[in-house]
């Protein structure tokens, strides 16, 4: 897959095309103010700080049960809650999960999700390090777009996933999460490169892997909006193994 290519070279084409050729809703009235400079910003409450966040989110896990709340629970093999670091500082969120997805009950564990790990990796992380959830927990059919009221139905359980990890980043993965989460209608143009005031989290907006598949050109652009997020979270790329 190239992952070294990928973080040993300056940000360039050429180290993107190393990397192998790969939200929750919101309401209107939960929509950020643009503050001043054209930065969005969420204002809410103080969010409830979890002690045992294991817990928390089993108890959002229960919550949830063997949900009928929205019609992707008819084609639905398992239901993908989310996985990862519990105290992650990064956290992932994409749009809703595919046939792999659905099968193992795991978010990104496709072809899609190998790039995701390869993204994670370049940026000097472990799978294991940081958290991965999407919008929806169901497949929906045929990789649709999830439907607004879809997103709508499952995005509170989203939202209190985010609000017991409280990660300082949160990367939303493509135009989907992106919408949902910030509750706004742009272009990926217009919505990437950019800070986002969301919940006690910074959120920036990428594109999702999926895409990345199909287009590896914007496999730089992808890179510099991770390396906005390492620069946030003092992150450095792996050394270059020794030649030794
Ligand atoms: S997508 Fe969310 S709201 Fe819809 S059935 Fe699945 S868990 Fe329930």
């Amino acid at each position: 897959m190239g992952i070294y290519d990928f973080y040993r070279r300056d940000v360039t084409e050429e180290a993107m095309a190393e990397m192998p050729t790969a939200g929750a809703a919101v309401t209107a009235d939960t929509a950020p103010p643009v503050a001043a400079g054209g930065e969005k910003t969420r204002s809410s409450a103080p969010l409830p700080v979890s002690q045992d966040k294991p817990a928390a989110l089993k108890l959002i896990r229960e919550d949830i049960g063997d949900c009928t709340r929205c019609r992707l629970h008819k084609g639905r093999t398992k239901l993908v809650f989310g996985v990862g670091n519990v105290n992650a500082e990064l956290m992932f969120i994409g749009e809703g999960p595919g046939a792999d997805e659905d099968a193992q009950g795991e978010p990104f564990v496709g072809r899609a999700g190998q790039l995701l790990n390869n993204m994670i990796s370049a940026m000097g992380l472990k799978r294991e390090d940081v958290y991965i959830a999407n919008v929806v927990k169901c497949r929906p059919p045929g990789n649709r777009t999830p439907e607004k009221d879809e997103c709508d139905t499952c995005s509170p359980f989203l939202m209190r996933q985010i609000e017991v990890i409280r990660p300082k980043v949160i990367v939303a993965l493509g135009a989907v999460a992106a919408k949902n989460l910030l509750a706004v209608n742009d272009s990926m143009a217009n919505l990437r490169g950019r800070w986002y005031d969301f919940k006690d989290s910074k959120l920036l907006v990428t594109y999702h892997p999926a895409y990345l598949l199909r287009d590896p050109r914007q496999k730089k652009e992808a890179w510099k909006d991770l390396q906005m997020a390492m620069k946030y979270l003092g992150l450095e790329p792996p050394k270059k193994p020794s030649a030794e």
